[in-house]
């Protein structure tokens, strides 16, 4: 099999939709998925030979590119000593420690396997001990597939036009309460009425998932505030945020302290890991200290802590406020080029992370996130591909720079959409 199409065609026979995560499959942009044959640095290579600047870097952990040397070394040194134990290694504890050292709300963290876990384990935990069953949850927030808080869920299940999912049963949903992003009246109201049985907020502190969405202006500090005055939990979900929006991650940025914090993408280097943590005399409620049973085969799997470590090790060495200032240039060259066109676009931006929205409406939550034109995003995705240029298939995307994105690189970005037309 010569072609990504063929090798699609034949993933079909073996795996449901021939991906392992959906939104991957490129269907609703009439298209199918590259085989990745390998990555360095901000590229990748097709199975058939393509080269492709990456604006998607494994959806957010790739900060530091493909095969960042320090990454590779480390995740090496890990493996000729075992690829797993199921017992405690070295590795673990300096990965712990650069989190703790860097997100100061997290006065202890368990590790776990993916930003699914991360969250799910952290709602756990919230709901013991609070003894609270509620939770609020942000329309177009998504935080993995757990099934309670897969409702109105993003991306994914935006992308795919499917309004939930079956086979969650409404018992499973009927806690969580869904509240439009940095709509501060609606959880006033929500707080009114069930403040006293609501466990806790869960959200994505710089939304992701809709396409990028910025908290406004007082919107975090309204959620501490509230949180705090009824006795609940503030989870910030920094799956995508930590380590991204600065070293700190987006409560550092904004200088909010939640109760709980969920990490994942770049703290795992590119190798599956997720984390939860905060403050210490909540965390000893987690077994076997306290009573809430959380656990993991390959929790703190030495490869995947190596690599973690290795990434946060580099990342203290580099300059956020330079990458930002890079982005922002690059954004503002994209807003001219479309403006000369006459396409109307939203861009929003924040640090290496932003989103093309195709609307000329504000993009402040998912209701807004939705008026983008996605028969132009399709257009728009097919050219960019053509021109060896990989961005996500889906417009509720963010696209992700890197510390190692050349100027060569963006210079041919800006030229692959200069030649876009309607
Ligand atoms: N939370 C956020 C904010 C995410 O963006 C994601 C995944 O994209 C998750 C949680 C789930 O992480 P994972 O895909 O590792 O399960």
């Amino acid at each position: 099999m010569k072609t990504s199409k063929e090798l699609f065609e034949y993933a079909k026979r073996l795996i449901p939709g021939g991906v392992n995560s959906p939104v991957r499959a490129c269907g609703n942009v009439d298209s199918y998925p590259l085989f990745i044959k390998r990555g360095k640095g901000s590229k990748i290579i097709s199975w058939e030979g393509g080269e492709y600047i990456d604006f998607v870097m494994s959806w957010g952990p790739l900060i530091l590119g493909h095969c960042y040397p320090d990454v590779v070394v480390s995740a090496l040194e890990a493996i000729i000593n075992g690829s797993s134990y199921g017992a405690p290694c070295i590795w673990e504890l300096r990965l712990a420690e650069l989190i703790v050292k860097h997100i100061p709300s997290v006065e202890m963290v368990r590790m776990v396997n993916s930003g699914t876990e991360a969250t799910m384990s952290a709602i756990r935990l919230s709901r013991a001990y609070t003894k609270r069953n509620k939770i609020v949850k942000f329309k177009g927030c998504y935080h993995g597939h757990v099934d309670f808080l897969l409702a109105e869920a993003g991306s994914g299940v935006a992308t795919l036009s499917i309004p939930g999912t079956p086979g969650i049963p409404k018992s499973v949903v009927e806690d969580t309460i869904l509240v439009p992003y940095n709509d501060t009246e609606c959880i006033d109201k929500v707080f009114k009425e069930h403040g006293s049985d609501i466990a806790c907020v869960i959200v994505e502190p710089v939304a992701g998932n809709m396409g990028l969405v910025l908290p406004e202006s007082g919107f975090l500090e309204f959620l501490r505030e509230i949180t705090k005055r009824y006795g609940s939990l503030l989870i910030f979900d920094e799956v995508i945020t930590g380590f991204r929006v600065s070293i700190g991650g987006a409560q550092q940025r904004f200088n909010i302290d939640p109760d709980l914090t969920c990490l994942g993408k770049i703290i795992g280097g590119g190798f599956p890991v997720g984390a939860f943590g905060g403050k210490k005399e909540i965390m000893e409620h987690v077994a076997p200290v306290g009573d809430v049973y959380q656990a993991g085969t390959l929790s703190g799997n030495p490869v995947a802590m190596a690599a973690g470590y290795a990434t946060l090790k580099v990342l203290e060495k580099m300059d956020y406020n330079d990458l930002e200032k890079k982005t922002q240039k690059f954004v503002n060259e994209i807003k001219k080029i479309f403006e000369q066109k006459s396409i109307s676009v939203r861009i929003n931006h924040i640090s290496s992370m932003f989103t093309i929205f195709f609307t000329d409406k504000e993009v402040k939550d998912f209701d807004s996130a939705k008026t983008t034109d996605l028969s132009v995003f399709k257009k728009f995705y097919a050219h960019m591909r053509e021109k060896g240029i990989y961005i996500p298939p889906s417009n509720f995307e963010c696209l992700f720079m890197s510390f190692v994105h050349t100027d060569e690189d963006l210079e041919k970005t800006l030229d692959a959409i200069k030649s876009f037309s309607l």
